[in-house]
């Protein structure tokens, strides 16, 4: 896994004969590729950024950098909150953007083959106009890529109800560390010959295989009209309960999102909206399907027998955006370092309990949103400068710890990356993390796929 790479130089030269314009050196595009959505930024510029247009141009691509030993930085849409897209000094960054076509969806069989560069809500108004849809809805759909929503297994606000990206995907077409083409998975609903190796690349941010296409399912568009609901609590742990026992009882909106009070403090001001009162913690489930509005009521009911006060909204999409106003009215303040633990449901009231404890031992605010349905927070540090400052990793560091502590997970729907690879083994263990390693290495004996991301043997204890 160690041996020296060829010079850059001679590495351009191959890639140049190989793909002409398609290999890219201009400033712009290289100091693009030197970050993403994370904050962080490469200290130096990569190679070149190569664009693809076919499977046979990342063929071409992965065989020469196996040749040379040269590690690839896979990157779609660049909106990755972990660093994982970020390309450095002597790594080609292969770039699927362009690979952007919608090859089929088939209505009978409820699926879309796309390549791996179409962009989310592209994919979804082509459905949208056969009477289907893309669950998957992270709040980058609109520059994030199909690929790039498999390679993080990325969430949204309605898994609630539909699930994360690997519940859609079907099959995929990989392009190996050594330039082999595989095709996993199957094109059926079911399907159990072998290891499931497409459950392993979903969320396996570009260490294993360049996914090129994805075959993904579809769901019927549903015809009725949702019905929202919202309620505020002064107390947060409340605000938990009202979550945890609409679901004991079996309620299932497709949309629960908790807002807490620095949070919509924060979200308010910046939407000027003096209507939304300040002090309280706020709750939003959105109901769907034949029995959405008898579904809200008794979700409010639930809600109501806590001792909350409940709205039920006709303006449903203004209080979506509201909830989705909430980095832009962070980033008003300063850089933000979204987090993204989960936990239990029956853990949330302590998460947030902890968040609260956390803040005063750091002497800062943590305004946390939580997609609270499926116990998956965001903890948000707003921080000045160009780095993350010391004390808000520390920060971090206790709520990762918290969030393992409590059974949960350092990351639901963002991803390990560079940012989190020093917490990897905290939460899988010594012993999964060497078989986790032995799996890269086999997909990867080389090491040049996104080397250094997610895993980074050196902080193996
Ligand atoms: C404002 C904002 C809101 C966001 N909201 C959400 C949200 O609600 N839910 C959520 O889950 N995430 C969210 N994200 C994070 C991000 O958008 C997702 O992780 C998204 O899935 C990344 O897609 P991308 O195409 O931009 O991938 P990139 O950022 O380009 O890459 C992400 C990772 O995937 C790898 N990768 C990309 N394409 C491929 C491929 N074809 N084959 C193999 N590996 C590949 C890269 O190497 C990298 O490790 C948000 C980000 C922003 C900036």
């Amino acid at each position: 896994m160690t041996s020296r790479p060829e010079e850059p130089g001679a590495v351009l030269s191959q890639l140049t004969d190989a793909l002409g314009s398609a290999v890219l050196i201009d400033p712009k595009s290289l100091a693009e590729a030197r970050s993403d959505r994370s904050g962080k930024t490469s200290e130096f510029a990569p190679i070149c950024v190569v664009e693809a247009k076919s499977t046979q141009d990342v063929v071409a691509v992965m065989k020469i950098a196996n040749q040379t030993h040269t590690p690839v930085v896979v990157r779609g849409g660049g909106s990755g909150l972990a660093g994982g897209a970020i390309g450095s000094s002597g790594e080609i960054v292969l770039s699927l953007a362009k690979m952007n076509q919608i090859l089929e969806i088939s209505v009978e069989n409820r699926w879309a083959q796309v390549q791996a560069g179409v962009i989310n809500q592209d994919l979804n108004l082509a459905a949208q106009k056969l009477g289907l849809w893309f669950t998957p809805d992270p709040a980058s759909r609109v520059w994030s890529t199909v690929g790039g929503n498999i390679a993080t297994n990325a969430g949204g606000l309605l898994c609630a109800k539909y699930g994360v990206t690997r519940e859609a995907v079907r099959q995929l077409t990989v392009v190996m560390a050594d330039g082999e083409v595989m095709s996993l998975g199957h094109e059926t609903v079911k399907g159990v010959t072998g290891f499931d190796l497409v459950g392993l690349l979903v969320g396996s941010e570009g260490t294993l295989g360049v996914i090129t296409e994805a075959k993904v399912s579809l769901k019927p568009v549903d015809p009725h009209p949702v019905t929202t609901l919202s309620a505020k609590a002064k107390d947060i742990v409340l605000a938990a309960k009202a979550v945890q026992e609409t679901i004991r009882q079996g309620l299932q909106p497709s949309i629960f999102e908790l807002i807490d009070e620095p949070c919509s403090r924060y979200i308010s001001e910046h939407l000027n909206m003096t209507s939304v009162e300040s002090g309280f913690n706020m709750l939003i489930a959105q109901t769907d399907g034949a029995g959405s509005a008898s579904l809200a009521e008794q979700i409010a009911d639930v809600w109501r027998g806590l001792g909350l006060e409940v709205q039920v909204e006709e303006r449903g999409e203004e209080l979506l955006s509201f909830r989705r106003a909430m980095l832009p009215s962070l980033e008003v303040k300063g850089k933000v370092l979204i987090e993204d633990v989960a936990v239990p449901i029956s853990k949330l009231g302590e998460m947030l309990q902890a968040i609260r404890s956390i803040e005063s031992q750091f002497g800062i605010e943590i305004p946390t949103v939580a997609h609270a349905g499926d116990g998956n927070l965001h903890p948000n540090f707003i921080y000045q400068g160009e780095e993350v400052p010391q004390h808000i990793w520390s920060a971090a560091d206790a709520i990762f710890r918290k969030a393992i502590a409590l059974g949960g997970t350092l990351t639901g729907e963002h991803g390990v990356g560079l940012l989190k690879r020093q917490w990897l083994v905290d939460e899988l263990g010594q012993a999964q993390w060497k078989l986790q390693w032995e799996i890269k290495k086999l997909f990867d004996p080389k090491n040049i796929l996104n080397p250094g991301k997610v895993f980074d043997p050196e902080n193996f204890k």
